[in-house]
């Protein structure tokens, strides 16, 4: 990790706060991160022997100050647990005492919480000090880089998003983080010359990894904007590409103004210009968010930010930790004048591991893609454990025309795969097959898409591609005999114009096993769509759907809420659904 980051020009931008505009070099951040690694042994007692595999948590928002605390207990070989700041002081509690950590590290602005979390409860002490002083820089002048010097047992433990359990401890080991790096610096050609607008949360593998230490390794910039709003990102967007020209004018539209001056991006004359973004990786509810906020955006930043949205600008616009709807991904085409979103899977246990390709033809709408460089993907059989396809997606026999499809677990395995679950050997006993194949959980289906898949991506984009149908404990329902996938019947309902937004669930019924039902936000549209100007309901449904899906598969019940609740990456707790919107008993 650090040879590769000393190989980058010292002067070229590593971090930059997007809101203040303040930048930091790579030759910087090599030389803070040396000295808070001095400091971080000084504060633990700990010598460069006993902090190895040590549990470092960290309670930080996004900023330099995080990834020189992150890169610090990278290079010190310990195991770095960064916290969730939205999290309450009881889960982050669960996180220290499950992770053992031996020290919480927090920033001025998460001090309280912090103090509030190590109160009571813990079931050991923990050490505590505000990062401030470890990121102290005393040495000035002296310039010390930190060099590679890693053991096995350093890394990062990343929890994961709690979607269908307590969250789990996801130990990745320094050589796990570069592998996943580095397959997607392969498939996506992250460069020097990339500039990515970082707006996640640092606590998931899509924030750290894909946002943070990939194009930190490829020697890209990194702007984080922090706290950010879809708004902001939109000048962000835009400010390259909006023209200085009447800047000096005091005639300026009122409005406009006060849009420039709250999110303080509209260059003034004489100031560079910012570089136009380049890479931008967020979640599905994120695109939404934008592709709403943009009506209301003054008429020079909607313009100027349509341009930079274009292919030839943000070269790469990715979306996962969850399905994409298909009517986001189209808005988001159309707006952009043809610049197709690329959807990835990944989860925190594996990093990436699917993935569409860099050309919008390998941008399959419903598809994950084939497997990123480095990863071996296989199909097996959930009943039978038969393996459906073989490891290489190009030796696939895929059925033949008309046959039925067959869906089946994703197995994973290869160098980007993490080793276990922390202080968990049953789970982790459970979720590998005896030869060391990952079983992610989630099914899926191979297809053969015309026109896709023949290698313009990459070697690695050929063959079938995969689609995602769910989770095998959430997203499959078992009505009557048949397997139906509920991300399939979302993708129907959200393409509805009625629809806003879907989460489809199975019922427990005497009849069917399960009976599938649908929980939706209705769109404007939809609250007036229905017999003398009601709301569209059930019986609408059932008409709108018939003949875009066989009988079976289309929601026997309906609910319309106001809202589905969802986690900060945008997922579902359908279990929790259920039991909020249907009740226990049903
Ligand atoms: P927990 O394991 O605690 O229940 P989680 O599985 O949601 O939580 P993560 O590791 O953050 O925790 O998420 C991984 C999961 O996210 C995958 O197993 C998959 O179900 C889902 N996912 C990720 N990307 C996609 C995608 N592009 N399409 C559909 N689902 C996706
Ligand atoms: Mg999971």
């Amino acid at each position: 990790l650090f040879e590769t980051l000393q190989q980058h020009d010292r002067d070229s931008t590593a971090i930059v706060h997007s809101l203040s505009g303040r930048s930091f070099t790579y030759g910087s951040l090599l030389h803070d991160v040396a000295a808070a690694k001095k400091r971080l042994l000084e504060h633990t007692k700990r010598d460069e022997a006993t902090i190895v595999g040590e549990r470092v948590a960290f309670l930080i928002e996004n900023s330099y100050d995080y990834v020189v605390t992150l890169l610090s207990v990278l290079a010190s070989n310990a195991i770095a647990v960064p916290l969730a700041p939205s999290f309450p002081p009881s889960e982050l509690r669960y996180i220290l005492n499950h992770s053992e950590a031996l020290t919480l590290l927090s920033s001025a602005k998460y001090g309280s919480l912090a103090s509030e979390v190590l109160q009571d409860g813990l079931d050991k002490p923990v050490m505590s000090t505000q990062v401030e002083k470890i990121l102290e820089n005393t040495q000035s002048g002296q310039v010390e880089l930190v060099g590679d010097s890693y053991t096995a047992e350093g890394g990062m433990m990343l929890y994961t998003s709690g979607t269908t359990a307590r969250p789990k401890g996801v130990l990745l080991h320094q050589l796990v983080l570069i592998a996943q790096a580095k397959s997607l610096l392969q498939a996506w050609d992250y460069s020097k010359n990339d500039r990515l607008l970082h707006v996640l949360p640092l606590h998931h593998i899509h924030g750290t990894v894909n946002g943070l230490l990939a194009p930190l390794l490829a020697g890209s910039t990194v702007e984080m904007m922090f706290p950010f709003t879809p708004d902001a990102v939109w000048s962000r967007f835009a400010a390259p590409f909006l023209s200085t020209e009447g800047l000096d004018l005091p005639a300026r539209d009122q409005t406009v103004q006060q849009h420039e001056s709250a999110s303080g991006l509209r260059e003034q004359p004489g100031q560079p210009r910012q570089p136009p973004i380049t890479l931008f990786t967020v979640v599905p509810t994120i695109w939404a968010r934008l592709q709403q906020s943009f009506p209301s955006l003054p008429p020079d930043i909607q313009s100027a930010a349509k341009q930079a949205i274009q292919r030839q600008h943000l070269r790469l616009n990715i979306s996962g930790s969850a399905a994409l709807p298909t009517p986001t991904k189209k808005a988001w085409t159309d707006l952009s004048s043809g610049n197709v979103l690329l959807e990835r899977f990944g989860m925190t246990e594996v990093g990436m591991a699917l993935s569409c390709g860099l050309e919008n033809s390998d941008r399959i709408d419903g598809a994950v893609g084939w497997p990123l460089p480095s990863v071996e993907a296989r199909l097996v059989d959930s009943d039978t454990h038969e393996v459906i396809s073989p490891a290489h997606a190009l030796d696939v026999e895929i059925a033949a025309d008309g046959a039925p499809e067959r869906s089946g677990e994703i197995q994973l395995r290869g160098p980007t795969i993490f080793k276990g679950y922390w202080r968990n050997p049953e789970a982790t006993a459970k979720e590998f097959t005896h030869d060391g194949w990952f079983k992610t959980g989630d099914i899926a289906v191979r297809r053969h898409v015309p026109g896709a898949g023949l290698g313009k991506s990459g070697e690695w984009a050929k063959g079938p591609a995969f689609f995602i149908l769910g989770r095998k404990s959430a997203d499959i329902i078992k009505t009557g005999g048949e397997k139906v996938s509920a991300l399939e019947i979302e993708r129907e309902m959200l393409s509805l114009p009625q629809v806003a937004e879907c989460a489809v669930v199975g019922l427990p019924s005497e009849t069917w096993g399960q009976k599938v039902a649908a929980v939706v936000v209705l769109s404007e549209e939809g609250k007036s769509a229905g017999k003398g100007g009601k709301a569209w309901g059930a019986m609408d449904m059932r008409r709108a759907l018939k003949g875009r899906l066989v009988a079976y598969k289309i929601p026997q019940d309906l609910k319309v809420v106001e809202e589905i609740p969802r986690n900060a990456m945008g997922k579902v707790n359908k279990k929790e659904l259920v039991g909020l919107v249907f009740g226990d008993g049903e």
